[in-house]
């Protein structure tokens, strides 16, 4: 049998967490030998590279919450990391808009939060003033966010993970602690370091149970699909514009999103997936579908948004109904302005009452620390997050 490979650090997980992770590590400690495994043939490839760009600024989260305060924290070292690392990103701006009376009221609250959050320079624009920056958009008032702003995370990931050795094609399947030491084992081999972190995303939840933890949620999947403008149709968002979320959820609602690399997306919804990394509409993968509904909160929260739920699968089939989402927004946008792109999962816990957990979650397991829950906006956290797991696992 082959002798495990021995290091400082093992991370399993070569999203923007795991990279974050490895990155922080070799800041703390240049000469630490850290080893980041990855199931996919690439970093990335999952909900950091399907995800919308989005430098979030803080606004909507729950004040005192992991998210809340990392998300500040991660927005300004996600900006120096990229300035030192030469990668492009454009602080554009966004706007949050009311459609009817309710919305404007929530706008007010929303902004109330952000400022609580720590943000600043927040101001309510009547219709009138919004249109003076996007001239497509109707609204009775919208939230100027001057501090949003876009970047390609794949780039960023990619910067974070320089300093690691990174082994791809290589899925976790246990993981055994001896007398201070993990064995990480894997359909390649075994590895072996006293400090492991798991941060795998869409299957955190069977890594944990591998681990022995107990965390009382499971992830469930959702499906965000995307539409883009296409040329011509392009010049009708200028920033980004967001409707006002509503606050039973804690996705963000389509919108408008510039892309760093050009070009404007649309999206996304949010579908309960059948399968946790199969991107078309019907992808069904059977155990993935079988632990989503064996869950008690699964079924819970079906019960209770089942309506819901009905209609964001009637809006994933229907480019129709998906335009009518765009046109709250814009009016002026028609059929023939959007065409069907990508899709990204949203790696979502749910608890066993049926609650979509809204925080980040960590938590020590036997043999490794696990990230357990990591939803929006925790690409643009992801430092911070990074920083935390690190004050978690080994306090300095
Ligand atoms: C549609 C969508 C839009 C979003 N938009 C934004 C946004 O605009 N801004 C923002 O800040 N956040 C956004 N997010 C959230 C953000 O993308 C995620 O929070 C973040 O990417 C989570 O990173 P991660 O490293 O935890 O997970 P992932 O990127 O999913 O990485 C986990 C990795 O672990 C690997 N892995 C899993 N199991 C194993 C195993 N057994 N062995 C080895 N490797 C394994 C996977 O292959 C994967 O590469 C969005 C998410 C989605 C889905």
């Amino acid at each position: 049998m082959t002798q495990a490979s021995s290091w400082d650090a093992i991370i399993v997980g070569g999203g923007i967490i795991g990279a974050a992770v490895a990155y922080k590590i070799q800041q703390r400690d240049p000469s630490a030998k850290v080893l980041v495994l990855e199931k996919e043939s690439k970093p990335a490839s999952h909900q950091t590279g399907r995800n919308s760009g989005v430098i979030h600024s803080g606004l909507y989260y729950k004040p005192g919450s992991m998210k809340a305060r990392t998300c500040l924290d991660g927005y300004h070292q996600l900006l120096k990391f990229c300035q030192l690392h030469e990668l492009p990103y454009d602080i554009c701006g966004k706007l949050v808009a009311a459609t009817n009376d309710q919305e404007v009221d929530r706008l007010h609250a929303l902004k109330e939060r952000g400022q609580t959050n720590g943000l600043t320079h927040l101001t309510i624009l009547s219709g009138e003033e919004a249109m003076e920056m996007e001239p497509e958009l109707a609204c009775l008032a919208a939230l100027h966010v001057p501090q949003t702003g876009i970047v390609n995370y794949v780039k960023v990931t990619q910067a974070m993970l320089k300093g690691s050795e990174v082994i791809t094609n290589c899925k976790v399947k246990g993981l055994k602690r001896h007398q201070g030491v993990t064995t990480v084992s894997s359909n390649i081999g075994k590895h072996q370091a006293p400090r492991v972190i798991v941060c795998a995303g869409l299957q955190s939840d069977r890594l944990a149970a591998m681990d022995g933890l107990d965390a009382r949620m499971r992830i469930v999947p959702f499906r965000g699909d995307y539409f883009e403008l296409k040329p011509q149709a392009i010049a009708k968002v200028k920033h980004l514009i967001y409707p006002v979320p509503d606050p039973q959820f804690p996705f963000l609602g389509v919108h408008f999103t510039r892309m760093i690399e050009g070009g404007v997306e649309c999206g996304p919804n949010a579908v309960f997936s059948m399968a946790r990394e199969g991107y078309g509409k019907l992808d069904l993968h059977p155990k993935d579908l079988l632990d989503a509904l064996s869950w008690r909160g699964t079924l819970e929260l079906f019960a209770r948004h089942w309506n819901d739920g009905l209609k964001e699968m009637h809006r994933a089939l229907s480019k129709a109904a998906f335009l009518k989402a765009l046109n709250r927004l814009i009016p002026s946008l028609t059929g023939s302005d959007i065409q069907a792109s990508r899709s990204g999962i949203r790696a979502q816990a749910v608890d066993i009452k049926g609650q979509l957990v809204d925080d980040f979650v960590l938590k020590q397991g036997a043999a490794a620390f696990h990230v357990l829950n990591a939803p929006s906006p925790a690409a643009t956290s992801s430092l911070a997050i990074a920083d935390e797991i690190l004050n978690q696992a080994w306090p300095k």
